[in-house]
């Protein structure tokens, strides 16, 4: 790159085209990845407070790939989004969840998790058909639209339009709305008031450090308070350790998911006594 002159502009372009590069083979191969059943789904419990029964499963997707071996979920769904593949792909992993609930209440009855909870981008919200997919696969399935939780980011539903209708439909079908990664957006205050909302999922960024009296513990305090007001569940993400999980449930909190209490896994384990809050 010197020969081109070296300036700071010079300089950077290769490194984009790179990176580029780097989408493009991704997202080719996250087409093939998807036709050959390279992508499976791992279930984190979302347990209640204090003892930590397990009352829904949040559904991760997890891709195997044959020589890069674990691709995080961070990388690689953007590039889904980009190149519109999350469309499809997401119709999988929505397919696949409330199949495996369906599984779990068959054979497991009352000791099931009550409800499974899927991911959904900003692209799939706005997807034309999108309540109408949920829907079918609702049918085809069997699993119930009370049983079902759809996550979408503030960033998603921000911009208005399809995305908010589709989320009205889908709360209007009996489906419940979680708000993912909540605190962390733009407008998260002002979404409640346009977004019918059923669940705050209050992000990990806010329980880290929970236990020292400061900044984290006003702001997990004051959402727990916005969401008892507002008639809504929270729930606490991140929770790595018994003390941030006993503080959160002193500060009201009566759901949370995290390392402490399960690692997303194929088959989480209903029945065994689950991890609670120290004493
Ligand atoms: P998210 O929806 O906020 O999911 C929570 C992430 O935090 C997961 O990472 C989970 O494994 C991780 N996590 C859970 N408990 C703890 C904890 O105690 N400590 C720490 N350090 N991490 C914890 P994962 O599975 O790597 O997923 C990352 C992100 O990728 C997700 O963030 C979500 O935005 C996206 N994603 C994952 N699966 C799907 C999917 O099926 N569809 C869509 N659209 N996005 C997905
Ligand atoms: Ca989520
Ligand atoms: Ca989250
Ligand atoms: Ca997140």
């Amino acid at each position: 790159a010197k020969e081109h002159g070296g300036t700071r502009h010079r300089r950077y372009a290769p490194e984009m085209d790179e990176r580029a590069g780097e989408e493009a083979r991704l997202g080719a191969e996250l087409r093939t990845a998807l036709d050959t059943g390279q992508f499976r789904l791992v279930y984190q419990p979302i347990v209640s407070l204090p003892d930590g029964r397990i009352v829904s499963v949040e559904a991760l997707i997890r891709w195997d790939h044959p020589d890069r071996g674990f691709v995080s979920p961070a990388e690689f769904i953007p590039v889904a989004e980009q190149n519109g593949l999350i469309v499809e792909l997401g119709a999988w992993i929505l397919r696949t969840a409330c199949a495996q609930a369906m599984v779990w209440r068959n054979s497991l009855g009352d000791a099931a998790p009550e409800r499974v909870s899927v991911n959904v981008s900003a692209r799939q919200l706005a997807e034309p058909g999108f309540t109408e997919l949920v829907a079918s696969v609702l049918a085809w399935t069997g699993l119930g639209a009370q049983n079902l939780i759809v996550e979408v980011t503030e960033t998603a539903v921000f911009g208005g339009g399809q995305a908010v209708q589709a989320v009205k439909d889908l709360h209007e079908l009996g489906v419940r709305i979680a708000l993912d990664d909540f605190g962390t957006g733009h407008s998260s205050l002002g979404l409640l008031q346009t977004v019918p909302v059923d669940v705050l999922k209050v992000d990990k960024s806010f329980v880290d450090n929970i236990t020292m009296a400061g900044r984290h513990a006003v702001i997990a305090t004051a959402l727990i308070q916005v969401s008892n007001g507002l008639g809504l569940q929270a729930v606490a993400e991140g929770v790595e350790t018994a003390e941030q999980a006993t503080e959160l449930h002193r500060l009201g909190y009566r759901l949370a998911q995290g390392y402490h209490f399960g690692k997303p896994v194929p088959e989480p384990d209903f029945r065994g006594a689950a991890v609670t809050i120290v004493a």
